[in-house]
């Protein structure tokens, strides 16, 4: 179907997933006795596609093969065949990167991310290498703060937009921080001109506004905790009354995988 920005929540959980391995909080504690107020949910990532037959996935978290195996539309239509056209990174977070190295199975892949981001995994970690098994093997694809690249395989355009954030851990202190190393992504479908505004890791709420500006789908995950300045309660007030939101970090709702089409208007 044509004209339909097909928006997918993969996994809408922080980094480590919940439950977390090692935390037995009362969440946590709660989802493992099979409490059924709370569910469990994979790391953040989200599948978009325009067309249905070719999808771009955004963020690989480490649980990105059981993501793939319960959305029957990323599945592979013949012996080596992907649906998942391209994999774009909104950082170079390992909960964002770490799905990449299981998807090494000499499928060509390509990978969309900012320089500094692509640079400071490519550049800065060997094992990274296992993605370049042939010349062919991983496409890299710059994304350029505002400009659009052409997805025309899923029928979308994609512009990454700064957003307030942090350099990976493992890069503190090695690389210096660039607006380019946390990023939220606008995908336009390029038939109905829908846009959905990915944003995860969001640090800080200043300047919100102009990055989901005329947007008829915000998945905007703030991290929230006591490193960053975002809390959800402010997430809420921002958002009340102007968007109507996708509680995706209320672990009360069950968001194990649902399907919106970008219906959603601004409230
Ligand atoms: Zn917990």
């Amino acid at each position: 179907m044509q004209g339909v920005l097909r928006v997918r929540v993969l996994g809408s959980a922080a980094g480590g997933g919940f439950p977390q391995w090692n935390c037995a909080c009362g969440n946590c504690t709660l989802v493992r006795a099979g409490d059924e107020r709370v569910v469990q949910r994979t790391q953040d990532s989200i599948a978009i596609s325009a067309n249905g037959q070719r999808w771009l996935i955004i963020n690989a978290s480490p649980d990105v093969l059981r993501q793939i195996e319960q959305f029957s539309p990323l599945w592979p239509q013949s012996a080596r065949h992907t649906p998942i056209a391209a994999i774009a990174l909104t950082n170079g977070d390992l909960d964002h990167v770490l799905g990449l190295l299981s998807l090494r199975e000499s499928q060509p892949l390509a990978v969309l991310a900012t320089e500094p981001v692509r640079a400071g995994l490519i550049e800065r970690n060997a094992m990274l290498r296992t993605l370049a098994r042939s010349a062919d093997h991983v496409q890299w694809r710059s994304l350029v703060l505002g400009n659009e690249l052409l997805l025309d395989d899923v029928g979308v355009a994609i512009r990454p937009v700064a957003v307030p954030g942090k350099l990976p851990e493992h890069l503190t202190g090695i690389t210096r921080p660039s607006p380019e190393d946390n990023v939220a992504l606008r995908i336009r479908a390029l038939e109905s001109g829908k846009t959905a505004i990915v944003a995860t890791a969001v640090g800080s709420l200043d300047g919100i506004d102009a990055v989901v500006a005329g947007a008829d789908v915000s998945s905007s995950m703030a991290h929230f905790g006591p490193r960053t300045s975002s809390s959800r309660s402010a997430w809420d007030a921002h958002a009340r009354g102007r968007w109507r939101t996708c509680p995706l970090g209320a672990t009360k709702v069950a968001l194990r995988g649902w399907l919106f089409r970008c219906s959603l208007q601004r409230a």
